[in-house]
């Protein structure tokens, strides 16, 4: 349990929700039943700006809101309150028993990119010693896993923004791909207002006409799953009208010739076509993005979430290379990663693929490294497992039982309902979590865990900046941490690993910053003394005097060479086209006042009040065509399924493309819809476009 002694009346730490991790100052009211939440005007990220749901975090701190007691499912099919050792012993038992009787591999662990550095490290580590399986991965798959994969194939090292937001106001022009962040980290449009006043230019790509669209001086709205194409018809034309950075091309990258001949199969006219983004917009992108000294390609889930999200994503990377600009000051191309710790969550070792440090769990060295640290033999490591939605697909045939740490995947999941029903079908669910999510209504066995404010550890934002989020709160009674969970079911699994679980963060710390070290993602120099003192230390920081690496690539890019890779990409069609049956695109995404599966931010009442609801956002002609009217209950159609919410019309969307946000279960889980399609190389599912059919419910 939290054996801490009481936090000071007035705590600097940061936001528990997405990847700006806006510092915040919390302050317990003297009633003791209230926390009040300040933005940090300290912090150079949000200098003091918090969107409604930073503004509100405390909220989910009540005990009305969240969990404090273990839950286990009784003989007559309800959730029981248990004691702690009680629910502990029956997790062990499942694991225990299923690992009996079909071997380690039997068992499963899914994590969040919501957990901090420490506890993916933790996770990571008891999967592959405890366990002893190779099932292991996380929600961050569906997150930035398709830019992680490009930004390697590229520049051998995936960092988010391998340069820090504030370069955004000085460079020349943005390309923003697919990305939303007026309504998915309000604070951060400030980098592009202040690039505007200073007279840089923002081009915004993305199928609907956002609050962030507005703000550009040019929208493109391609047809979704297009934006390859449109990526490819700019290098196309960035090659044909001689904007060729030839210099940078040849002294910093290598297989140009390949992604060139690539672009130049991409016509023009075809490239129109394809993504029905008139020629002329597509001229004037390329003199804007061409024009200035310094500019840069920004990517979001628009470009990454495709079963082409890597070669997508390698496209923009091309674009930016081509121009010579990754690398350079002010310039370059970078990711906006998602959740809260989606950076650092893939970093430590709960992706199925990966070891602490970033390093690769098929490299020896690597695993020599992390076994040495971990006190095991390297060859009683597992191989790397399946990737998230393959992970969940096996539930209930060779993965028989589930352990769920910081996850929703009833609701985020694609293709929900069908993995809905593997969790049923298995022998034992165990989920930590801090609320009741729609996942852990389905367990055997349910564990009220800690949560941000009530807890020390680290998180990584999307700069690679790594933030101390400082307990400021006593955690209520009842619960545990979830770095206690996983001590306490190494004793009762293994206990002669017991020890290497230490359930203080700052010594879980230290021991990651010893498995990272010599890695790409080298924390060996960051200390919990440091970040104390700084909040600015970004990855690589190897030793205690280094200042830490806010732009990376200045010299050189992370490859054996030195030098970027242009990697050839050509246009696919999405996995499924509009046809006479499921005749429309469609879309999703996130809404300002809701956070991911919604499991926190639903249980918070102004948050409720502002954002109640799923919504059906069209075009009024397709509307009117359909004879469907505002606030009319609406069915969506996809091959897998079907959901419902009401009518929303709106001309800011293409009349071809209908959109829904995902936040919410019941009949509105857009996800029942989305299509599992798997990107061969992030194996990134394709959230973003699918097809289906749109009626008035009951017309
Ligand atoms: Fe929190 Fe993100 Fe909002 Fe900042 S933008 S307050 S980190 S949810």
């Amino acid at each position: 349990t939290q054996t801490s002694p009481p936090p000071p009346a007035s705590t600097p730490t940061h936001c528990p929700y997405c990847a700006l991790q806006c510092g915040m100052t919390l302050t317990p009211d003297a009633s003791g039943a209230g926390v009040a939440v300040a933005g940090r005007a300290d912090f150079p990220v949000n200098r003091g700006a918090l969107c409604g749901k930073g503004q509100s975090a405390a909220e989910v701190l009540s005990p009305g809101a969240r969990l404090t007691t273990p839950l286990i499912r009784s003989a007559d099919g309800h959730l029981e309150p248990a004691t702690w050792d009680e629910a502990l012993d029956a997790i062990a038992g499942g694991l225990a028993r299923t690992r009996t009787a079909h071997g380690p591999d039997a068992c499963a662990v899914f994590g969040g990119g919501g957990l901090t550095n420490e506890k993916a490290y933790a996770l990571g580590k008891f999967a592959r010693t405890v366990l002893g399986t190779s099932q292991i991965d996380y929600n961050g798959r569906f997150c930035m896993s398709s830019a992680a994969a490009a930004g390697q194939k590229a520049f051998g090292l995936d960092r988010g923004l391998p340069f820090p937001l504030e370069d955004i106001p000085r460079t020349g022009c943005v390309i923003l791909v697919g990305s939303n962040l007026a309504e998915t980290m309000p604070p951060a449009l400030r980098y592009l207002t202040e690039l505007k006043d200073n007279g840089g230019k923002l081009i915004v790509i993305d199928p609907r006409r956002t609050r962030t669209a507005d703000q550009a001086d040019l929208h493109l709205a391609p047809r979704p799953g297009t934006d390859l194409a449109l990526a490819l018809g700019m290098l196309h034309l960035v090659v044909a009208e001689g904007k060729v950075d030839e210099e940078y091309v040849r002294e910093r990258t290598q297989g140009w010739e390949a992604a060139r001949s690539a672009a130049m199969a991409h016509w023009p006219e075809y490239v129109e076509r394809v993504t029905g983004v008139p020629l002329p917009d597509l001229r004037e992108a390329v003199r804007l993005f061409t024009a200035p000294d310094h500019a840069m390609v920004l990517t979001a889930r628009g470009p990454e979430q495709q079963s082409k999200g890597t070669d997508t994503v390698g496209a923009w990377i091309n674009l930016a290379l081509a121009t010579g600009r990754p690398g350079r000051p002010l310039s370059g191309y970078g990711c906006l990663t998602g959740q809260g710790n989606g950076q650092g969550g893939r970093e430590h070792g709960q992706k199925a693929d990966q070891l602490p440090g970033y390093r690769k769990l098929t490299d020896p060295a690597a695993r020599a490294h992390v076994a040495e640290i971990w006190g095991v033999d390297p060859d009683d490591l597992p191989a790397p497992g399946r990737s998230a939605y393959e992970l969940l697909d096996a539930l209930g045939e060779d993965i028989h039982s589930l352990l769920v740490m910081a996850s929703n995947p009833v609701i985020s999941a694609p293709r929900a309902a069908h993995i809905e029903e593997r969790l049923r079908s298995l022998d034992f669910l165990a989920v930590a979590d801090v609320v009741l999510s729609e996942t852990a209504e389905l367990a055997d066995v349910v564990l009220p865990v800690t949560q941000w404010a009530e807890e020390s550890g680290t998180t990584t934002n999307l700069e690679g900046r790594v933030l101390l989020r400082r307990q400021a709160v006593a955690p209520p009674p009842g619960v545990h941490s979830d770095l206690d969970v996983l001590r306490d079911l190494a004793a009762r699994l293994a206990p002669e690993l017991e020890k290497g679980f230490p359930t203080a963060p700052e010594e879980v710390f230290d021991e990651l910053r010893r498995a990272s070290a010599g890695g790409p993602a080298d924390y060996a120099g960051i200390s919990y003394a440091r970040l104390a003192q700084g909040d600015a230390l970004h990855w690589p920081c190897p030793d205690p005097e280094h200042p830490g690496t806010p732009r990376l690539f200045l010299d050189e890019f992370h490859t054996e060479d030195g030098r970027a890779r242009f990697v050839p990409v050509s246009h696919r069609p999405a996995a499924e086209e509009p046809d006479g049956e499921y005749p429309l695109h469609l879309t999703t995404g996130r809404v300002v006042a809701q956070y991911q599966s919604g499991a926190q931010t639903r249980r918070v009442a102004e948050l409720n009040k502002a954002a109640p609801g799923p919504f059906v956002e069209l075009h009024p002609r397709l509307a009117a065509r359909l004879g469907i009217a505002e606030g009319d209950a609406v069915t969506v159609t996809s091959r897998r399924g079907e959901a419902q919410a009401p009518a929303r019309l709106t001309p800011t969307i293409r009349p071809d493309t209908v959109f829904m946000p995902f936040h919410w279960p019941g009949l509105g889980r857009v996800n029942t819809l989305t299509n599992p399609a798997l990107d061969p190389t992030s194996r990134m599912p394709e959230f973003k476009v699918c097809a289906v059919r749109v009626a008035r419910a009951g017309g």
